[in-house]
């Protein structure tokens, strides 16, 4: 039986064999005193309440009451790992970023793989995409590329984000999921309509983290030595080969093993089954990016192959698991502002109020130092700048460095030659509606061109038995933008509805009617 154990349920025996040959370290306080009895509270005779003098106590108590920071709004449930990034392929025609320096060129990385919108408690077997999110950990500073495991996205305007995202996850009054919510938002916003047909697809059920693709998803700007430069996106292949789990499997996994993506990878890194992704990059010059018939900075699309092959870049391999989980998974903090020399921001409106939102929310979740917790502190550079103080700093604040800009004593200095490349803007400032920019040609190419028969069917399936919990106006709303990309997605989904709604109504014994108003706006009317 216990032969038959996998490396992650015998983490505890496997740590304490590591260290057979030591004695166990001298128990402490906090404060590093000292302890003699760790079983028993000090009161005042036996049967006696408790003294405040009793620090073995409070000093746990007090920390224990304090162990859980805010879980990220979304991506809380996750796995780490590290590696490194290896280059293959010479891009330097294109990007001058250290990281692809050479072919050879060695960065250390750390990645995390998540679900999106179930807390860090829930089941990894959930159809859901997953954040697929590397940091290079480059000579000039870290590179977070924060993708997912799709190419596109649900929204292509940061405003709708917060919103998109309280669909995702509980309904305000009855804190359980909402069916409502999910399909009065996708239908009501047809740009979703890509990345809701690859989340109905069967790859919206990954087997496991290490059998699914990467995307940086935004397009982002490369720039060379000579500082010009050109749009790419950026791709990681696995090269563990696609996986997909069937529907029956997943719900199975969800009572059984519902950290079964979290144990697939550790067990997999420690067994010495490293788990690797090519790494490939797509280039759009500025003159093509201005003829392309879709914005190519529009999230909700991709670049087509044909036109935008593939180049390959380089390696990732994943070989060591976290030492603790809280210090190097739950505190790492990966923020799309995080971008070296080299690569810069595209005018992508979600990538543009990403890199707001990121930092910010870190700042909340660890606080303004969270660049100082080791996971996140860029080591292969040195940090040399004017910020100082806040909440829990762990360096020297820069001892006795000035802390303004400029000053007359040597001080860090700027260095010209990586200022970002400038871009000529000249648009009237508005809100423009982006509602209508092409919403169905490339989900049309996906659900004849891409999709079999066979896997067409299970998309439809699929769409249908979440879309049938959303009250029927709704369906109906979504169905007829399907239409809009091909009548039979919109057939498909709508037989396999009809089947759904005729079985719900024969096994309906009691109709649950939802209040209409809520209890404040009741009371006012009283
Ligand atoms: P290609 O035929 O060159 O590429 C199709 C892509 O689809 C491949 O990258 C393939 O990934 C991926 N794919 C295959 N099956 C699925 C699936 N069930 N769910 C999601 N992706 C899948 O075509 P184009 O580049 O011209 O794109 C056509 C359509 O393919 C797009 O409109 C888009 O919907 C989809 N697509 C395109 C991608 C791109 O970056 N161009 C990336 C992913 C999807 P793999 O090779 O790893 O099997």
């Amino acid at each position: 039986m216990a032969d038959s154990r996998d490396k992650a349920s015998d983490q505890m025996k496997l740590w304490q064999q590591a260290r057979s040959s030591q004695k166990p370290e001298p128990l402490t306080t906090g404060s590093g005193i000292p302890i003699g009895d760790k079983l028993n509270l000090q009161t005042a005779g036996p049967r006696g309440p408790l003294l405040v003098q009793d620090v073995v106590f409070t000093d746990e108590m007090a920390h224990f009451d304090r162990e859980r920071i805010p879980e990220r709004v979304v991506h809380a449930k996750g796995a780490g790992a590290f590696g490194y990034f290896e280059v293959t392929h010479d891009i330097s025609r294109y990007c001058k970023a250290k990281v692809f320096e050479h072919v050879g060129k060695v960065t250390p990385v750390a990645a995390r793989f998540s679900t999106v919108a179930g807390e860090s408690g829930s089941a990894d077997t959930v159809r859901d995409p997953r954040g697929f999110a590397v940091k290079f950990y480059t000579d000039e500073g870290n590179w977070d590329l924060t993708g997912n495991n799709t190419p596109v996205f649900f929204i292509r305007d940061a405003m709708l984000f917060p919103s998109f995202v309280h669909t995702q996850k509980r309904n305000p009054q009855t804190h359980m999921k909402d069916p409502d919510m999910v399909w009065d938002f996708f239908s009501l916003r047809p740009e979703s309509l890509h990345q809701v047909s690859f989340l109905f697809s069967d790859r919206g059920l990954p087997d496991g983290f290490r059998h699914m693709n990467g995307y940086g998803s935004h397009t982002f700007k490369l720039v060379n030595a000579a500082g010009e430069p050109v749009y790419c996106k950026f791709h990681f292949k696995t090269d563990q080969g696609i996986k997909n789990m069937p529907i029956e499997e997943a719900d199975r996994l969800v009572a059984t093993n519902p950290d079964y993506a979290i144990g697939d990878l550790f067990n997999n890194i420690a067994n010495g089954n490293f788990p690797s992704w090519t790494f490939y990059i797509q280039v759009m010059t500025f003159e093509q990016a201005e003829n392309f018939r879709f914005n190519p900075f529009d999230l909700t699309k991709v670049w087509p192959h044909r036109e935008y092959p593939l180049i390959p870049v380089g390696k990732m391999v994943l070989n060591r698991n976290p030492l603790n989980y809280f210090a190097e998974v739950e505190q790492i903090a990966f923020d799309p502002s995080n971008m070296p020399p080299g690569i810069e921001a595209s005018p992508d409106k979600m990538l543009q109020g990403r890199l707001f939102s990121y930092p910010d929310t870190h700042r909340h979740r660890l606080g303004a130092n969270y660049l100082h917790i080791p996971v996140n502190c860029p080591y292969r550079a040195r940090v040399a700048n004017y910020q100082r103080d806040g909440p829990m700093c762990f360096t020297d604040n820069h001892a006795g460095a000035p802390n303004y800009y400029p000053n007359s004593f040597s001080a860090p200095d700027t260095q010209p030659h990586f200022t970002e490349t400038s871009f000529k803007v000249s648009p009237d400032v508005a809100r423009y509606n982006s509602h209508d920019e092409d919403n169905v040609t490339q989900v049309r190419a996906f659900f004849t061109q891409v999709l079999n028969e066979e896997e067409r069917r299970r998309l439809c399936q699929n769409m249908a038995s979440s879309l049938k919990g959303a009250q029927l106006f709704i369906q109906k709303r979504m169905v007829e933008n399907l239409k809009a990309v091909h009548p039979d997605y919109a057939n498909g989904v709508q037989n396999f509805l009809n089947k759904y709604n005729a079985e719900a109504q024969k096994n309906a014994t009691h109709v649950y009617s939802r209040p209409e108003v809520s209890a404040v706006a009741a009371a006012s009317k009283m």
